[in-house]
């Protein structure tokens, strides 16, 4: 049997709300250039519109398949079956997904149906020169990197937001929409939608697919606003320690860590954060990590690429204006 990774058909799944793309699912379309032939997989009650087509195939899709189902109030284990349906259609041999808390759990789902090697939280996925699919993923908080190569005939991967910069193909063709009959598979749902609550919409991008993620900790002293300057200037998210989350300073859905959300964006900021290990476990994984502390004794400065001692209150304000600064001379607004 061939290992997966296997040059051919290499399905991305595409994150999307509404008619708009998620920026990780551009990022796989990325990654799975390296791996065979970018194909996307398109889940919604609409095909995916001209601009969405071009967006796709700008990053690397060939092919786009329409499933024609709203994936709203379907479980996992149903969102599986209906992927199911385009992988076999076309015999691809790996699957990439976005590590999302769902996406996970449909992973392992459709990794079973397929009898595929699962691979979930991936930081990389590349080809070994003898064709096997390798995953690298970071594990115990971020201080060792796991390499595996996946064994069966097809693979299913979750790959992590920011785990590749995504770059679009010069000269690339609009790809072509292939629907799929997926009426039958889809019906077997097995949770009826009854409400729906949308989240408020913030202008800020989302923390586990932002670029750059400020964080702060019990140094704010319940005063995030600063942080939120600085998120703000560097076109980031905010999030937050679980202290600031427990004293009700911020939503727990901000609270990094353990007990938390994992994130590895480019750049983590981190003021009036200590380091803990359980907030550490959350965030260890960080492309490069800058500290913001008035205690030279702070364990974060132990992971820190960059470490400014000093009175967050202080130092934040200072960096948000000169960041601003920048981003003006360099026209960027
Ligand atoms: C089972 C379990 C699970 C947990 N899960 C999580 C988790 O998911 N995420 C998480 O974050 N924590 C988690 N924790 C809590 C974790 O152990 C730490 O208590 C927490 O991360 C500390 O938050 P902090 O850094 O904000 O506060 P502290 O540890 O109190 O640190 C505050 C820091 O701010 C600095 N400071 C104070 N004032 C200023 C100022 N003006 N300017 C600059 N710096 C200043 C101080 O020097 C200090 O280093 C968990 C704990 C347990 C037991």
């Amino acid at each position: 049997m061939t290992p997966s990774g296997s040059e051919g058909v290499v399905l991305v799944v595409v994150d999307h709300q509404g008619a708009t793309v998620r920026t990780p699912a551009l990022e796989l379309l990325t990654a799975a250039r390296s791996l065979g032939r970018p194909e996307a997989v398109w889940l919604g009650a609409e095909a995916p519109s001209a601009a969405v087509l071009e967006q796709l195939g700008a990053h690397g899709a060939a092919v786009v398949h329409h499933l024609g189902v709203d994936p709203s109030g379907m479980l996992p284990a149903s969102v599986a079956a209906v992927l199911g349906v385009a992988v076999e259609a076309t015999g691809a041999r790996t699957v990439l997904l976005v590590s999302t808390f769902e996406n996970k759990e449909a992973s392992a789902h459709l990794a079973f149906a397929l009898q595929a090697g699962l691979v979930v939280d991936a930081a990389g996925v590349e080809r070994a020169d003898d064709g096997a699919l390798v995953t690298v993923q970071q594990a115990f908080a971020g201080t060792w990197t796991l390499r595996s190569a996946v064994t069966t005939d097809r693979a299913v991967v979750a790959l992590k937001a920011n785990a590749v910069p995504a770059e679009v193909v010069d000269g690339a063709a609009v790809p072509s929409v292939v629907p799929h009959d997926v009426a039958v598979v889809a019906a077997t749902r097995d949770a009826e939608l009854l409400q729906r609550t949308e989240r408020p919409v913030s202008e800020r991008p989302s923390l586990t697919e932002a670029q750059v993620v400020v964080v702060g900790g019990r140094g704010t002293n319940g005063d995030f606003s600063q942080v939120e300057e600085l998120a703000d200037a560097l076109g980031g998210a905010v999030g937050a320690t679980r202290v600031a989350t427990d004293e009700g300073w911020i939503g727990h859905e901000a609270q990094i860590g353990q007990t938390g959300v994992t994130i590895s964006p480019r750049l983590y900021v981190g003021a009036g954060v200590s380091g803990a290990v359980h907030h550490r476990g959350g965030m260890q994984s960080s492309g490069t990590i800058v500290a913001i502390n008035n205690d030279p004794e702070a364990p974060i400065f132990e992971i820190a690429d960059y470490g400014i001692v000093g009175d967050l209150t202080t130092v934040l304000p200072q960096v948000a204006a000169e960041v601003r600064r920048l981003r003006a001379e360099a026209g960027e607004g």
